[in-house]
């Protein structure tokens, strides 16, 4: 994509990450590190005037019931996060509530999950992100110029048809680049570079040492 060095960037993120990790940073610092550098890239290369036709808010949530894959890193990050946050009945609740996503969601791809219409475990009463600071990279990626065309998306997809939404693919080519750069240094180092269904994640990092 012309103007945006993807390469240079995989390079910086990667090396990044296991020099990072040699040194004993902790997960949480090289998420907070990673998502700082990828904001600084998109400002640097999405002018105003893109970023100006971005529809995506706070309180809309069309998207949030798709599979979001998370590194083990980011998995770390949210559930400390969401440790100084949610007091202990919200944090059981919220157990519960990745539960009964994981048994109800388990094998489906990403077409059967959307037609399910289970959101995700982390949207909150009012629609919004209740992980915003922290969400995954996957999540950051997104950018949609025309919320009536996720509406539809979303919708058309149960019945099996296809509707484009318009969405800045600097913005996302961007993120997607720091999210493989990430499991790739995470490889590189022995590391867990698998990716895992958020639910599924953060019901695991939620329940051992409670
Ligand atoms: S983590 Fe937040 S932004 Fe991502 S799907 Fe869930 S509610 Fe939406």
């Amino acid at each position: 994509m012309a103007g945006i060095k993807l390469y240079d960037l995989h390079e910086t993120v990667y090396s990044f990450v296991l020099k990072s990790l040699s040194s004993g940073e902790s997960p949480a610092g090289i998420i907070i590190s990673l998502h700082s550098l990828t904001d600084e890239r998109v400002a640097e290369q999405v002018p105003q005037t893109e970023k100006a036709v971005m529809k995506c808010r706070r309180g809309c949530f069309h998207c949030c019931r798709v599979n979001v894959p998370v590194l083990a890193p980011e998995a770390d990050v949210i559930a400390e996060y969401l440790k100084t946050i949610l007091n202990a009945d919200e944090l059981e609740r919220l157990r519960a509530k990745l539960r009964y996503i994981k048994v109800n969601i388990a094998g489906y791809d990403d077409q059967e999950r959307i037609v399910s219409n289970i959101p995700c475990g982390f949207l909150g009463e009012e629609g919004e992100c209740i992980i915003h600071p922290v969400r995954p990279l996957v999540c950051r990626s997104v950018v949609s110029a025309d919320d009536s065309a996720c509406y539809n998306a979303m919708n058309m997809s149960i019945y099996e048809e296809y509707a484009y939404i318009p969405m800045n693919l600097k913005h996302k080519s961007i993120y997607d680049t720091v999210f493989l750069a990430l499991a790739d240094a995470l490889k590189q180092s022995g590391g867990d570079s698998r990716s895992y269904e958020i639910s599924e994640a953060l019901l695991k990092r939620l329940t051992i040492n409670i």
